[in-house]
């Protein structure tokens, strides 16, 4: 791109100092449409190459968790993919530590999808859902034994509520260098947004989090997993960066905004979460 600009402009000083002589204003203006109808081109062919090299990339593997606690008799068997107990929560930090994984963050992992820059050795990233206490007084602390760092996507509506995390825990988290991100004010399904909800799910809670971190916020992750391709370039309009989703297939035109993520259920050993990694993200794409 640069060197075709470089080249254009190099012709066109060309032909300026040809024409010095007799000047052509309607060859000059014509000449100045045309550069600017291939740059447009130019510019589109880009942006589709990008979302292609982006797509090309090795992914990194994201995990997903929700509740760390022992399960209750009253806990669907279903919810046991959400519920992962503490002692299997534990295991699970350990084997990646002792498998030499190495957290990343969501600035890095723009960085390596947009750019290519270069990531740590066995890159993971940990993300956590729906703002519930536990992953702040048994996760938090996990994490901290072996240097990770993770990602809390916060819905709004619950700070403060018994069993979720407080303003200052979410402060807290933030200063230790752990990253907090959105997951709407409730919960609501972002295929079903209507106008008014770009307020209410994203712009509102944003500032909230922004106003407990002092940190910006931009980075996203859809309720129950579920996206709307047809939506994705509004969350860019309104300030985010990158947005996850969960293990289903990335969206073509914008797999920033579809970062896939796996969950690991509290039925899985650290084996099959080993396993289940190697699987989800290691193919070829
Ligand atoms: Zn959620």
């Amino acid at each position: 791109m640069k060197t075709y600009t470089n080249l254009l402009l190099s012709i066109s000083l060309l032909a300026a100092a040809c024409q010095s002589g007799a000047r052509n204003p309607q060859k000059e203006a014509d000449q100045k449409t045309s550069a600017k109808t291939e740059t447009v081109q130019d510019t589109l062919h880009k942006n589709a190459a990008e979302a292609k090299t982006i797509l090309a990339r090795k992914e990194v593997p994201v995990l997903c968790y929700h509740q760390i606690r022992d399960w209750k008799a009253s806990d669907s068997k279903r919810a046991h993919d959400d519920i992962i107990p503490p002692a299997n929560f534990k295991q699970h930090m350990k084997m990646l530590a002792d498998s030499g994984y190495h957290t990343i963050l969501p600035d890095q992992l723009y960085d390596y999808l947009n750019y290519g820059k270069a990531l740590p050795a066995k890159p993971i990233m940990i993300t956590f859902d729906d703002t519930d206490l536990d992953q702040y007084t048994v996760g938090a602390g996990e994490l901290k034994k072996y240097g990770f760092k993770g990602v809390f996507f916060i819905m709004t509506v619950s700070i403060g509520r018994p069993r979720y995390m407080s303003k200052a825990q979410i402060k807290e988290l933030s200063d230790d260098g752990h990253v907090i991100a959105s997951h709407t004010w409730n919960h609501k399904n972002f295929a079903q947004f209507t106008d008014q909800d770009w307020k209410i799910q994203i712009d509102e809670p944003t500032k909230t989090l922004e106003k407990i971190t002092g940190k910006k916020v931009e980075y996203f992750a859809y309720p129950y997993g579920v996206f709307k391709a047809a939506s994705l370039h509004k969350l860019k309009e309104h300030g985010f960066k990158a947005a996850f989703i969960l293990s289903t297939k990335r969206d073509e035109t914008y797999p920033l905004f579809t970062i896939r993520r796996i969950i690991d259920p509290g039925t899985y050993s650290a084996k099959n979460l080993y396993n289940s990694i190697q699987k989800s993200f290691n193919k070829k794409s």
